[in-house]
């Protein structure tokens, strides 16, 4: 582990990619614990820039651009938008939002292309890729699927199978096929420039194996196991027309590949905070994401002190989908270049599935951070917290709506909304609102406070060692610490007889709920400014916390405001009743229609005799559940039918209804009644049965041929 003295930050969150908004499985794994550890790093005073941004360039965009007859730049400015607008309403404190489209990451990305370029250090290679001659088209990437060499799953992609994680060359795939044709592909020979990382791999060994043992299990496995395969060189460029255009003449129709391009955005897009850093700084943060009301905190004098300081800290925020592209091939590209540092931290998380079902985008199996908010208004924190509280951190793990609303109900309501509650209105009830001085304290105040005191620092610890589920753990004990203290000592009870001992309690519960306004900032950040504001409190650092003097006596409390409300089961039930709908719809789009039957000939489906009857009266069978006995004109005459209908339809709903009848079935005999013919029923994929009659009413006997 190698130690070095830390002067400032430069934390990442994985650039998400714009082909669709963004949901809890994004926030859980990326972007919310960044978030955490840069609002504690601020909160501890430190030098930090944290940046984000779409990533749009790549085949998928390209693709989902075809497909609804837009330009790719149309695709990404959409989805730019919805993704900003839910990373801020979800209170994402990005120093910066840039995007790969940008002018400045055109010029980045090729800038360090042509470096490494000039220096020698690509290897430039002619070879057969696969060419798809309907479109005309080399097809890169995932405009090629077929089945993974490794674990067989058949719907791999030509750069990486998502079933097993593997990352592929697009001719390593079995049964190849165009997903713009779905022709089988030929070869083609085509020139491309790739990275050499067999040539990296001593010392990606020595950078990884040796330096950062110190890496989540995770991470250092994944990694251990890519170096112990051994690396190969890997294509930087690609034959595709959305993209930065490769930056060495001779060259058109080819663009760097996206995972060339992407990582480089973190480095365009401190690049762009800077230039923004002393102009027009408000004007334009509409644009970017950016708070008008807040400057990164940095004293750094440019963005190259953020990327090649030896005494920065490169903390990459990803899911474990990146932990090759960030560890490895990011790493290799630096260290090609050679001016840059290389990350210090890569703390990726797991996955988190839904209900226990992997999250995927294209079965819509999500919750969407858009569509979060508008079922959960202002209820920002309460998903911060579950999320938090449920992170994927050293497995995958699952998001439930019953755990969710437990935890709002017996946690966030319970005991820190509670707590705060109790205090703040008992103060306002006895003492006008006033933080009463503190008298003598008990063993038992004493033990309270020594306890309140080590708080900071744990949570401090955790957060720093990136167990973000812990520090909320220890962040609750607190409020749980300060709603038992209230419990126990009862001054709602005391009150009557020594007002004296209500003002020493009621100072130190506001003392605790004070240092939990400071503390609940990086979790829950819009609770916080809640409570803070509650208290009347404002600017207090975290290593001020652990204090039993944040608010002096005579200080002067504002309104309480409840913090958190109970979420019902109505409310959840509904949002269980959404996925349980898309699973519903899933399951009937995937159903396969039954293949034809074999042939018959026109005498013997003649002999069929199949009319147009009206059901005159229907009744359930007794002590059946599918089977409703029914009476109907078939023109000829009146005739029982007993049929299996009696989930679908009530009885008296159906009289008067017109149906098609078999009226030739041979009778036969059901639950003792005998049934004269068979009603026609159409099944839907769901398995929901419907009448089959004439558009139109016709006179009952009418025939069917
Ligand atoms: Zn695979």
């Amino acid at each position: 582990m190698k130690m070095k003295e830390i002067k400032r930050y430069t934390v990442t969150s994985a650039l998400p990619y714009t082909n669709g908004p963004v949901h809890i499985g994004h926030l859980a794994g990326a972007y919310l614990p960044a978030d955490i550890y840069v609002r504690y790093l601020r909160a501890k005073g430190k030098d930090v820039v944290f940046v984000c941004g779409s990533d749009e360039h790549g085949v998928p965009i390209t693709i989902k651009a075809k497909a609804e007859g837009v330009t790719p730049q149309q695709v990404v400015d959409k989805y730019h938008k919805i993704i900003g607008d839910s990373f801020r309403d979800f209170g994402i404190s990005f120093d910066i939002y840039h995007r790969t489209s940008s002018k400045t990451q055109h010029e980045t990305a090729s800038e360090i292309f042509k470096t490494i370029y000039d220096k020698g250090k690509f290897i430039e290679e002619t070879s057969e890729q696969y060419f798809d001659e309907k479109a005309q088209q080399f097809l890169a990437d995932r405009y090629i699927t077929g089945t993974c060499p490794k674990c067989g799953y058949d719907k791999a992609y030509g750069d990486q199978c998502e079933n097993c994680g593997s990352t592929l060359n697009a001719t390593d795939l079995i049964n190849p096929k165009s997903t713009l044709s779905g022709e089988q592909p030929i070869m083609k020979s085509t020139k491309h420039w790739y990275l050499p990382l067999d040539q990296y791999q001593t010392q990606l060994e020595k950078y990884i194996l040796e330096d950062h043992k110190d890496w989540k299990t995770n991470v250092f496995g994944q990694c251990k196991s890519w170096l112990h395969q051994g690396l190969q060189p890997r294509a930087v460029t690609r034959d595709l027309e959305w993209g930065i255009p490769v930056p060495i003449p001779g060259t058109d129709g080819k663009v760097l590949y996206v995972w060339f391009d992407a990582p480089i955005g973190y480095i365009s897009a401190t690049k762009e905070l800077f230039g923004l850093k002393d102009a027009a700084w408000s004007d334009k943060h509409d644009e970017y994401y950016l708070k008008a009301d807040r400057k990164p905190q940095t004293s750094a004098a440019s963005w190259e002190e953020h990327w090649k300081s030896k005494d920065t800290q490169l903390v990459h925020f990803i899911g474990k989908d990146n932990i090759v592209f960030h560890c490895i091939i990011f790493p290799a590209m630096l260290m090609a270049e050679g001016s840059y540092i290389w990350a210090d931290e890569v703390p990726a998380n797991e996955f988190l599935n839904l209900e226990s079902n992997k999250i995927s985008t294209s079965r819509n199996w999500a919750v969407w951070l858009n569509d979060y908010l508008v079922d959960f208004k202002d209820k920002q924190d309460v998903l911060r917290y579950v999320l938090c509280a449920t992170a994927p951190e050293t497995k995958d793990n699952d998001f439930t709506w019953k755990d969710f609303q437990s935890r709002n109900n017996s946690e966030l309501v319970a005991i820190f909304g509670n707590f705060i509650n109790r205090v703040v209105v008992l103060s306002h009830k006895y003492f006008e609102g006033k933080v009463m001085p503190m008298g003598a304290m008990t063993d038992f105040d004493k033990e309270v406070i020594a306890e309140l005191q080590s708080y900071p620092a744990k949570i401090g610890a955790s957060i720093e060692n990136y167990r973000f589920r812990e520090a909320l753990q220890e962040f609750m004990s607190l409020a749980r610490l300060g709603n038992k203290y209230l419990a126990d000592t009862e001054p709602w009870k005391l009150i009557k007889t020594d007002e004296e001992r209500v003002k020493t309690i009621l100072n130190i519960g506001l003392q605790i709920a004070a240092n939990l306004a400071v503390l609940a900032e990086p979790f829950i950040p819009f609770s916080a400014k809640k409570l803070a504001s509650m208290l009347n409190l404002d600017n207090v650092s975290w290593d001020e916390t652990g204090s039993i003097d944040l608010l002096k006596a005579g200080h002067q409390l504002n309104e309480g405001v409840l913090l958190f409300d109970k979420i019902e089961d109505d409310v959840i039930e509904l949002q269980i009743k959404k996925l349980m709908d898309t699973k519903e719809a899933n399951e009937v789009a995937n159903k396969v229609t039954v293949p034809a039957k074999e042939n018959i000939t026109f005498d013997e489906f003649s002999k069929m005799d199949i009319r147009v009857g009206t059901i005159i009266s229907a009744e359930k069978v007794a002590k059946t559940k599918k089977l409703l006995k029914l009476t109907v004109d078939t023109g000829i005459d009146q005739r029982t039918v007993v049929s299996g209908i009696a989930e679908y339809f009530d009885p008296e709903s159906i009289i008067g209804q017109q149906v098609s009848i078999l009226v030739n079935l041979a009778p036969r005999e059901i639950k003792g009644i005998e049934s004269q013919g068979m009603i026609l029923m159409a099944e839907d994929a769901d398995g929901k049965l419907r009448f089959t009659a004439p558009t139109a009413k016709v006179k009952n006997g009418s025939e069917i041929r």
